[in-house]
């Protein structure tokens, strides 16, 4: 299914460099909004800073990919050290190849990391990137976001129960 990912997670917090090598994933695609903060938040969200010292003392490689703008998306990256590409226009596919070629790597030792099934989750899966979903941090306002996220559930059903749990499910 071309919006199912491939595992769910609570969030990136849940992430391990165990998990990754088990995986043989070197580098992680990471989007931003309601992945690493909540919505236009400058501060990252709880436990995301030390989260990304431990990936980067594991040896992974870290970018944020997201559709926002450089001026929101440049100094959240400055702040916790990682490259970025910002206006990915995802699920279009040439932020993420940008920034694979930017890290090196190639779409068989990485993985997409995002709170959206029908941007971050679609586009790796067009890609042929596996996928990482994590629960949105924070439930968004508006019709166009409530829709989006309705759209999902039926996807998602059945298998939120690791947002309890915290465990990896592979789909
Ligand atoms: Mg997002």
């Amino acid at each position: 299914m071309v919006f199912a990912p491939k595992f769910l997670l609570s969030s990136v917090t849940e992430i391990t460099p165990e998990f990754l090598q088990k995986y043989r994933i070197c580098g992680l695609l990471l989007d931003l909004d309601n992945t690493l903060t909540t919505h236009n938040n400058p501060v990252p969200a709880e436990g995301v800073l030390d989260w990304i010292a431990r990936m980067k003392r594991a040896g992974i490689r870290l970018m944020i990919v997201s559709n926002n703008s450089r001026v929101r998306v440049k100094p959240f990256s400055e702040l916790l050290g990682i490259d970025f590409v910002p206006r990915g226009m995802k699920p279009m596919t040439f932020g993420f190849t940008k920034a694979m070629k930017r890290m090196g790597l190639t779409k068989r030792d990485t993985a997409v990391v995002g709170d959206q099934l029908f941007t971050d989750i679609l586009g790796a899966n067009i890609k042929g990137i596996r996928t990482i979903y994590v629960f949105p941090i924070q439930e968004e306002d508006g019709p166009f976001f409530r829709l989006k996220r309705k759209l999902e559930k039926p996807v998602l059903k059945g298998r939120a129960m690791t947002k309890t749990t915290g465990k990896e499910a592979e789909l």
